[in-house]
């Protein structure tokens, strides 16, 4: 279950929006900016088809 979700880029400060996948609860992934191509750790607080939180640090 895919639910868009949109993430702060820690590099560059861009709004980046992405699809979080939320079938199997919190879980975290690695995804390069789509601006500055730097990699961001996405950390995903959620529930199937419902995301709770999101924490972006720098990865
Ligand atoms: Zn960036």
């Amino acid at each position: 279950m895919l639910v868009e979700i949109q993430v702060q880029c820690p590099h560059c400060g861009e709004v980046i929006t992405t699809m979080a996948d939320t079938s199997q609860g919190d879980y975290t992934t690695i995804e390069d900016c789509e601006v500055c191509c730097a990699p961001m750790n996405i950390e995903v607080i959620c529930e199937p088809d419902r995301v709770e939180e999101v924490r972006v640090t720098l990865a």
